[in-house]
């Protein structure tokens, strides 16, 4: 489904150029759950950016469906790590906005976008604005904003990062029913080692400067996973401490 071919990709500044990317080849099949690690700016955003259709590549080409990506596509939703809910707007006109955008029958789309809302916990909430919830909610608002378009591919930057815990462990396990029930393909960027052992199919780390696949890891691991259930399993914990090392020795 996406399909990565020796994509560089090289920003100039005024002090020069960065080798953001170098030569990466990935493959994610149809329904396949990847996490992508590395330390901060090894190119994690880059690499989501160009496969969203955001950024072209430098060189190498982007494929999803066997297309060539050359800008954003319907069929592909992104998720960040603020959720950007449009304040003015309620919650549930927040999650149609993709509908407008698209230009899609806002009234066929109406009880979807109920019912993703339902699927969070956030039915009863449908009528209020984004500042009367919490930032776990707000988040859980973004996903049903990204699902409202039915996205082959999910792609999504640290997206949990500015939840606590407790509300990073929900939304990871709500993600994983989504992505069962979705059959979507998910590109997940993060900094935790122990979200992407927990959700991933595959793990793609990366080295920095520049940006290139140091290794993937799969992860075998049967599903539904929660930390909480399995953090003591040998497997899942060897499979971390792996991570761990991986990322100290790529320093650059
Ligand atoms: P990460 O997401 O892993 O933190 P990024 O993809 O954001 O890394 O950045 C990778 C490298 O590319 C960094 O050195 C960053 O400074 C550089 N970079 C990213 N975007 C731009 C840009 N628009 N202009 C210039 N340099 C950029």
């Amino acid at each position: 489904m996406i399909q990565l071919r020796s994509v560089s990709r090289e920003f100039s500044n005024r002090r020069g150029t960065v080798q953001a990317l170098l030569a990466i080849d990935l493959d994610a099949a149809d329904g396949e759950f990847v996490a992508v690690v590395g330390r901060s700016g090894c190119g994690k955003s880059t690499l989501l950016r160009l496969i969203a259709g955001l950024l072209p590549p430098s060189s190498g080409e982007v494929l999803i469906g066997g297309l060539p990506v050359t800008g954003p596509r319907r069929d592909v939703a992104m998720l960040f790590q603020r959720p950007a809910l449009l304040p003015w707007r309620s919650v549930l006109d927040n999650v149609l906005l993709p509908v407008e955008i698209f230009g899609l029958p806002r009234s066929e789309h109406r009880e979807q976008a109920r019912q993703l809302l339902a699927m969070m916990g956030l039915d009863a909430f449908h009528r209020r604005l984004p500042h009367e919830l919490s930032g776990g909610m707000q988040q859980r608002v973004a996903l049903c904003r990204s699902l409202i378009q039915r996205p082959k591919v999910l792609l999504m930057d640290e997206p949990f990062s500015a939840l606590d815990a407790l509300t990073r462990e929900e939304l990871s396990i709500e993600l994983q029913r989504i992505h069962l029930e979705y059959a979507a393909t998910v590109v997940l960027v993060t900094h935790s080692i122990d979200e992407a052992v927990l959700l991933a199919d595959r793990v793609v780390v990366l080295s920095p400067s520049p940006g290139q696949v140091r290794t993937v890891l799969d992860i075998g691991i049967p599903r539904p996973r929660s930390l909480g259930h399995d953090a003591h399993r040998p497997d899942l914990a060897r499979l971390s401490a792996e991570l761990h090392e991986l990322l100290l020795a790529s320093s650059g």
